[in-house]
């Protein structure tokens, strides 16, 4: 089945992550507050899971260069507020603005650039505009940062901004890094991190929210070799996002056109996906761009410190060029929801026959009952495993479950649930993506068996308990 074939409503999403402690409206209790969101217990381990599955194959095991060898990358952590004087040399006080347009009969606000993706809020079937009751007014540039004042006085002077991105931080340490560390060009710095912009319309959960995260890397080349490197990280991009599960006709790459490209870039392109939103079009996940030296000389220019290379070996004196990959993480977490996410047909006995793919709108047939089910890779599944006594009553079980259960929680985060019918406590564990379920029932009393269950495939097995940790442990890394 293609994945396009399943999308998810973006509604049914947004109530699962709600119903079940992905991601929950910040301030909820006093209203929310627009374009700002929280991960609750499942969501934190999600994009936990998938901003360490980054750092380890950017920085711990970063990919091999043609000769087989590891590149270099070193990681990075700097501070959300820097000397904003840093902001003004990377062009974001000046011109990190978009375009804004107010409804003065309706006072909504939009994206100008973007106006044909919103709907007039008093006549939903027409683009702002169209309406005769429309009064647009001209766009207006809007800067995007966050403003804040360190110190005790607010003025000028202690204006300070949050960062909109984590790269610039990458730039100022670039000296540090390479004064204070071995690494050569060509080497790379990543970061992981929050962002902030003031987004005219945050919308669509938390594809575009006003506080977000980043998982950034600056790779530092010779110019000479910079297109080489460019083709190099698009390449690695890609295969990295299908490595998180998601099936290839839902991704592409989209390459930016010459009036597009910002005056220092010579390339640049987005990693795009099939948003449930966006769809039949695509929607930006992340960015790779070729950024030339522009960022360096613009530093080097405002701070009056040099940061020319100077390579040991030839002597030559240059200003490296830099390739960018910069992702969302939380626009990462929720494409692997949208993915993850499928509602199925499954018998009610558990018996003959899998599950299927559910009809749109339509009620199962006899014998049959929903499901929904989050098909997280193993990898990036908050819960690993579910341990579950088959009775709660029944003291002996409960002992043997919780022996399996405190052996398997010393691997994985695993959860333990003794409540309700069987049947219902695996729906639980199927609507939160965990790939493996453990019943232990009156044989597992006297053979030291237990059932293994598959989300999946929904298949049960009989497996020695003294066995189970390496069968789940070979299911998790298949
Ligand atoms: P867009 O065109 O969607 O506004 P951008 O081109 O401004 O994004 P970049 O500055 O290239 O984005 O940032 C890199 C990545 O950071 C984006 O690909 C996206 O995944 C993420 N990102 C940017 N803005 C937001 C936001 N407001 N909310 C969530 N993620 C964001």
């Amino acid at each position: 089945m293609s994945a396009n074939d399943k999308r998810v409503s973006l509604e049914a999403l947004v109530s699962l992550c709600k119903r079940r402690g992905f991601i929950y409206p910040a301030s909820e209790i006093y209203g929310g507050i627009n374009g700002f969101w929280d991960y609750g217990p499942l969501g934190v381990q999600l994009k936990n899971n998938i901003r360490d599955d980054w750092w380890r194959h950017m920085v711990e095991s970063p990919p091999l260069d043609e000769n087989g060898e590891p590149l270099q990358i070193v990681g990075l952590d700097s501070s959300i507020i820097q000397n904003p004087k840093a902001w003004v040399a990377s062009g974001h006080v000046g011109g990190f603005n978009d375009p804004m347009v107010d409804c003065k009969a309706c006072k909504a606000r939009f994206r100008a650039d973007q106006i044909d993706d919103y709907a007039c809020p008093r006549k939903p079937s027409k683009k702002p505009g169209e309406y005769d009751q429309c009064k647009l007014t001209e766009p207006r540039e809007f800067n995007l940062m966050f403003e804040t004042y360190v110190g005790a006085i607010k003025d000028d002077d202690s204006r300070a901004y949050l960062r909109p991105e984590t790269a610039q931080g990458i730039f100022l340490n670039y000296k540090n890094i390479l004064d204070t560390t071995r690494v050569k060009i060509p080497f790379g710095v990543a970061q992981i991190g929050k962002a902030f912009r003031n987004e005219v319309t945050p919308r669509n959960f938390v594809f575009r929210s006003r506080e977000f995260e980043q998982m950034e890397m600056e790779w530092f080349c010779h110019p000479d070799e910079a297109l080489k490197w460019y083709a190099f990280w698009k390449a690695e991009r890609m295969r990295w996002w299908r490595g998180l599960g998601i099936d290839e006709s839902n991704l592409r790459f989209r390459d930016h056109e010459p009036d597009e490209l910002a005056h220092y870039s010579d390339a640049c392109v987005d990693v795009e996906y099939l948003y449930p939103f966006t769809a039949p079009n695509f929607g930006e996940l992340e960015g790779l761009a070729h950024r030339g030296c522009f960022d360096l000389t613009q530093h080097q220019e405002h701070s009056g410190q040099k940061l020319e290379y100077i390579d040991q070996e030839t002597n030559e004196r240059y200003m490296p060029n830099v390739i960018e990959p910069a992702a969302g993480l939380t626009r990462g977490v929720l494409v692997i929801l949208c993915e993850a996410y499928a509602e199925e047909w499954v018998p009610k006995d558990g018996s003959d026959g899998g599950p299927q793919p559910a009809a749109p709108g339509a009620n199962p047939p006899d014998g049959y009952e929903a499901r929904t089910v989050m098909k997280f890779a193993p990898k990036l599944a908050p819960i690993k495993v579910a341990v579950f006594p088959l009775l709660k009553n029944k003291p002996e079980l409960v002992q043997k479950s919780r022996d399996v259960f405190n052996e398997l929680r010393q691997h994985w985060p695993c959860f333990f649930d003794q409540t309700g019918a069987i049947g219902r406590r695996y729906r639980r564990q199927d609507e939160i993506g965990t790939p493996f379920g453990v019943t232990i029932d009156f044989e597992s009393l006297e053979d030291n068996t237990v059932t293994l269950r598959d989300r999946d495939t929904m298949q049960q097995e009989r497996v020695a308990i003294r066995e189970l940790s390496a069968r789940v442990s070979a299911g998790l890394q298949a």
